[in-house]
């Protein structure tokens, strides 16, 4: 098969869809990859390391977007738009209930649309959606500890306290993939760890997991009211599949804080869990003040970590690639329900159950 590889033209978006080591997968299998000039600048690879594992570099977009097999990171931007093409299989992050006019563009070119975020594995799990997930974890304590100094605008607590000294409270809404990471990285640091989660079986697996390095508590208004008082860096890592985030944590929480205390809202991807995140912030000007405590609300944490966030994405989506590129379009899906569910535009229809409902068109 013929694959494209364009470099990502979203506003500050420095991830690439393919490393070498996928190239080298795909031309050794005797697929043919086009990687467009200077696709991999911003993860720190060169057109030269690409054409050592075998690409063949082009230098325009439109060559990369005229393979069989266009393979991305994010949402086609409007330029894009009019290299779709009917005979076309795109393979990237969508994410079109929220993208009308990509999903629009999609149906209008009739291009196969088949998106990373609701590709499924064998339990239900989502994939290609978990190293991102993964990452961001990990970088909300990273950027809410850099938060909590004072010369960074917060309360000027060290994570880990010294010795005399308590280390700071550590707050995790949502004890799944974001939370376990984050908690990950505050127990390392030697803060002061509480996850909050409603599945209880989920809290057993995560005291199992950090054998008393953590507190877990049910999520309930009540518990939730007496640890955000108490916190130093409350965390939102929550997700209701297909749903918005519920405001967990209110305004009268966030209030209850002390001044210079701070919040990460990882779920305003999906609307936010905190009352007082009202907007998306982005790297560049990552927090507000809003009642003396600093919100970071940046949607697409992994961008700031570009090279591990490219390495971490295709180690998951070299093999769905190889697999498109061996066995077609129409036999991989047959054979593997689980891929197919990541179909979300086919023939002009938008063919996901959820996207379709959520855009309100027809299923
Ligand atoms: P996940 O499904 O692995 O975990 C979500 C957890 O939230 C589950 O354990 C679930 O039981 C828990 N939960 C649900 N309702 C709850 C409640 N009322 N109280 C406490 N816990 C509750 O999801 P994930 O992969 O960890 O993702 C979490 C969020 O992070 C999602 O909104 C996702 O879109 C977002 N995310 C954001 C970025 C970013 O850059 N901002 C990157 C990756 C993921």
């Amino acid at each position: 098969m013929k694959i494209g590889v364009p470099k990502e033209i979203k506003s500050n978006e420095n991830r690439v869809a393919m490393t070498p080591a996928g190239v080298m997968m795909l031309t050794q299998a005797g697929h043919k990859v086009k990687v467009e000039s200077g696709a991999g600048n911003g993860s720190g690879i060169s057109d030269q390391v690409y054409k050592d594992a075998g690409a063949i570099i082009v230098p325009s977009p439109d060559e990369a977007w005229a393979q069989e097999l266009v393979v991305k990171v994010k949402e086609p931007q409007p330029s894009e738009f009019s290299l779709f093409r009917k005979d076309q299989l795109l393979f990237t992050y969508m994410h079109l209930a929220a993208e009308k006019e990509v999903a629009d563009a999609l149906i209008q070119a009739e291009t196969t649309g088949i998106a990373y975020e609701t590709v499924q594995g064998k339990y239900g799990d989502l994939p290609l959606l978990t190293p991102m997930s993964e990452i961001a974890g990990r970088m909300s304590i990273q950027s809410g500890v850099h938060f909590l100094e004072k010369t960074h605008g917060g309360k000027g607590v060290l994570a880990s306290g010294v010795p005399g000294v308590s280390p700071a409270n550590v707050v995790i809404v949502g004890g799944g993939i974001v939370g376990t990471n984050a908690a990950k990285m505050a127990i390392g640091l030697g803060a002061n760890v509480t996850i909050l989660d409603i599945n209880i079986q989920r809290l057993r697996e995560l005291e199992d997991l950090f054998q008393g390095k953590i507190r877990t508590l049910a999520s309930n208004k009540y518990n939730l009211m007496e640890k955000v008082k108490k916190a130093d860096l409350v965390v939102g890592a929550v997700l209701i599949p297909g749903a918005k985030a519920p405001k967990l944590v209110t305004e009268e929480m966030i209030q209850s804080m002390e001044p210079g205390s701070v919040v990460v809202d990882v779920a305003v991807d999906q609307g936010g869990s905190i009352e007082t995140v009202d907007r998306v912030t982005t790297h560049q000007d990552p927090v507000y003040v809003k009642h003396g405590i600093l919100h970071y609300a940046v949607a697409n944490i992994p961008g700031a970590v570009s090279r591990t966030a490219t390495y971490s994405l295709t180690n998951m989506t070299a093999p769905y690639v190889l697999r498109l590129a061996n066995q077609g379009f129409e036999k991989t899906m047959q054979s593997d329900p689980n891929f197919a569910r990541g179909i979300n535009t086919y023939k002009g229809k938008v063919v996901h159950e959820a996207v379709a409902n959520a855009l309100g068109y027809p299923y």
